[in-house]
């Protein structure tokens, strides 16, 4: 008999994140240049990284044998004077999604429970399922988030309530409001996770004031990342921001040097560059029309999109994107969030644009 480690049944039914295509194998899959692919599946920024950023990351990369400053000092302070709150507030992490899983292993242990949307992020449910906590996944029949059916999901008890605004992959946005209001009514024994990962895409009169909100109440964490508008996905940098004890229990969970120093110091250029992020904002709200009238024509339909992708109903969504690949296109079929007539597609370039409606014209006539 051979012996084999024994693994908790709830690590055992995880199942691998599933990204977007990368372009490196499509493009070998066709015998193509990578150039010659394109990528609208992972909503990345369609105008690559700031400048500045980039120019931060050259002069940083001389210090790679060091080891990283472990606390992000310099980062987390540039953060603070951005939302003009103090250091103790901020925890930064390698990628939101990295923060999103030490609020997890803090708040979560075996039998403890998380509550969230249907239709919600990936991270949500594998954070939750790694830490062995029971889901609560309430029903969201029109792909927005259903505020009073979480604050019904109470009577079960959770610890741990997750609310992407906008969502991903669905993009639609809640009432600031009606967020506010929520919270207000939110036992402050539950933790609340606001993700806010597309924030800088949502208009000025569906943005709520988040910051403001940390203030008013101690259980909620608003989780923002560098990856989307400002354009630095392949350094892994995100941060919460939650009054200075839950922080502080945040930061005893990290573990330590997960941030490079070279995406440290990119993000602090990052952030200093608003002009770079204003660019990506104007130019992603003009592809973003320009996408969703052309899809609109080809008889496809999509939601209201607050964020630099769409979800454009597809018939078979799976099925769509493989087709689309033919062209050289990666979009993202989101069957595994429960949604298979659907695709996600990332708002690129408008020529990127233009050729995936040409596709999907070609795709639609044969
Ligand atoms: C992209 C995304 C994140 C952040 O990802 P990181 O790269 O880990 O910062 C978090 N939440 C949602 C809903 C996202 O779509």
């Amino acid at each position: 008999m051979t012996a084999t480690p024994i693994y908790p049944a709830h690590i055992a039914s995880l199942k691998p994140y599933v990204p977007g295509l990368p372009i490196s194998d499509l493009a070998a899959r066709l015998g193509f240049e990578e150039n010659e692919i394109v990528k609208l599946a992972s909503n990345e920024n369609l105008l690559g990284a700031s400048p500045k950023a980039l120019a931060a990351l050259a002069s940083a990369a001389i210090d790679i044998s060091r080891y990283p400053d472990s606390d992000c000092a310099a980062l987390v302070k540039a953060i603070a004077q951005f939302h003009d709150i103090s250091p103790e507030w901020v925890v930064v992490g390698a990628g939101s999604e990295s923060v999103l899983g030490n609020i997890a292993a803090t708040i979560l242990e075996g039998g403890r429970k998380s509550a969230y949307s249907a239709y919600s992020f990936q991270a949500y449910v594998n954070a939750a399922k790694r830490m062995g906590a029971v889901p609560i996944v309430v029903p969201s029949p029109d792909l927005k988030v259903d505020l009073g059916g979480l604050e019904r999901a109470l009577g079960e008890n959770p610890s741990l309530v997750y609310i992407a605004n906008p969502g991903n992959p669905t993009g639609t946005v809640l009432e600031p409001d009606e967020l506010e209001s929520f919270l207000s009514r939110m036992p402050a024994h539950v933790v609340v996770i606001l993700d806010e990962a597309y924030f800088e895409f949502v208009g000025p009169q569906l943005r709520g004031d988040s910051v403001h909100w940390v203030r008013r109440f101690p259980n909620l964490v608003v989780l923002r990342t560098f990856s989307k508008a400002y354009g630095l996905a392949g350094l892994r940098v995100g941060y919460g921001i939650a009054q200075p004890a839950l922080a502080d229990m945040l930061r005893r969970v990290r573990s330590p040097f997960t941030v490079t120093h070279t995406a440290q110091v990119a993000a602090i250029a990052a952030l200093d560059d608003q002009e770079f992020l204003s660019r990506t904002i104007e130019m992603n709200g003009r592809v973003r029309q320009m996408l969703v009238k052309g899809l609109t024509s080809l008889g496809i339909q999509s939601l209201e999109s607050h964020t630099n992708f769409v979800l454009a109903k597809a018939g078979q969504g799976a099925a769509f994107a493989r087709r689309l690949e033919k062209h050289g296109l990666i979009v993202r079929p989101v069957d595994s969030y429960g949604l298979p007539e659907w695709v996600r597609i990332s708002v690129g370039t408008e020529s990127e644009v233009e050729r995936l409606l040409h596709a999907i014209h070609v795709e639609l006539a044969t």
